[in-house]
């Protein structure tokens, strides 16, 4: 799978090591993929299919299998990488999360035949990776070696080629849906459309996935019906949010923040106490943030945050200028920004959904997350008629 800014799991990143320039990161999620297939293997499927043989073997057979897997996975993702660093693109690295991994990429194919030859490479290597493991187990099997390697090879095997199989579905953003893109792309001669069609597709498959995890979980199969179910909710939201990355990216274009702030905004003087403040622009304005400003110019900002650590009594005596934040980048952005840099940023968990602009030291803006929604939402009604 390639991705654009997936966020995996929350639970942690940690790099592993760098494969000929990409960098290699585990996503703790992973952990749990790895867990399953451990235990569905060693506890379930190897003692059934090779049986009298000692528990502690069918331990190492799922454990192998897990290594396998994840190796089988970063193989995967490196030839994806490798196809698109044969076209410029450029990719911040392979991340293994608990549905398989992501090769990261930092912006969308240039041309159908490149985005083509990149979503096919990993479905090849799963292949090709599919037919190696099944020729060891034929050469394990000729050459008499312990049966135990015969059945993590043919495991290996299977896995391969169920994902090599699984990422064809033309579903975007599977490697299938990618290609199905390119092909719609080329055809029609519209990126929009293409995404647009490919990432319905993407969504009814993840729909589909996750009806039929929900029938095989009432059905008793806990684990497998939750899994399907899970991987279903995934692509179906990666789906979607792929094609508004799309139209959002296209509404922004590469416009500063500048274009979109809201320019003469409702200032506070520093010796406003915070009760005032409070009563007269809080309630008034309904904003959480103002700037502070004198007769110098831009001092701060305060915010309702910060005001419900100060005890209620205090409000009467304390100005603004003493509970006010300083200007940083926490809570400022130069006017020349990025827009859409800006907006990954307000997105991200812990940050502020508004912030002053700046140009020179001085105050010539507001932008908030809430805004800039409301403007690609109009904008998108009024540009795009044909969504
Ligand atoms: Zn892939």
């Amino acid at each position: 799978m390639t991705g654009e800014s997936q966020k995996p799991g929350r639970l942690g990143q940690y790099r592993l090591f760098s494969l000929s320039g990409f960098e290699v990161k585990l996503d703790l999620s992973w952990l749990l993929l790895a867990l399953l297939i451990t235990w569905s293997l060693g506890a379930g499927v190897f003692p059934e299919e090779y049986p009298d043989l000692p528990r502690r073997v069918y331990a190492w057979m799922g454990i192998a299998c897990a290594i396998g897997v994840f190796f089988s996975i970063v193989f995967h993702e490196f030839s994806h990488s490798m196809v698109a660093r044969q076209f410029g693109l450029p990719i911040k690295g392979i991340t293994l999360f608990i549905f398989g991994g992501v090769a990261e990429m930092e912006e969308e194919p240039p041309n159908p035949r490149s985005e083509f030859l990149m979503a096919a490479a990993g479905p090849l290597a799963s292949f090709l990776l599919a037919f190696l493991f099944t020729e060891m187990e034929s050469l394990a099997v000729a050459k008499g070696w312990p049966v135990s390697f015969v059945g993590v090879f043919d495991k290996l095997a299977l896995i391969n080629f169920v994902v090599a199989i699984f990422n064809l579905v033309p579903a975007f953003p599977l490697d299938g849906g990618r290609m199905l893109r390119a092909a719609l792309w080329k055809w029609k001669n519209d990126m929009r459309v293409a995404t647009h069609i490919s990432s319905r597709i993407g969504s009814a498959f993840g729909l589909a996935l996750m009806l039929l995890g929900g029938l095989s979980f009432f059905q008793g199969n806990f684990i497998g019906g939750m899994w399907w179910f899970l991987i279903g909710l995934f692509l179906r939201g990666a789906a979607t949010a792929s094609y508004q990355q799309l139209l959002l990216k296209e509404v922004l274009r590469e416009k500063p923040v500048k274009d979109f702030m809201r320019r003469n905004p409702v200032t506070v003087a520093p010796s406003v106490t915070v009760q005032d403040w409070i009563d007269d622009y809080v309630y008034q304005h309904h904003f959480k943030m103002f700037p502070v400003v004198d007769g110098s110019g831009l001092l701060g900002c305060v915010s309702t945050n910060r005001i419900k650590q100060i005890p209620r009594a205090e409000w009467r005596d304390k100005t603004v200028g003493e509970v006010m934040d300083r200007v940083s980048d926490a809570n400022s952005v130069p006017a020349s920004t990025e827009t859409t840099k800006l907006l990954s940023t307000m997105i991200r968990p812990n940050t502020a959904s508004r912030f002053m602009v700046v140009e020179d030291g001085q105050l010539v803006g507001m932008i908030s997350l809430k805004d800039l929604q409301e403007l690609i939402a109009l904008k998108l009604e009024i540009e795009s008629p044909g969504k």
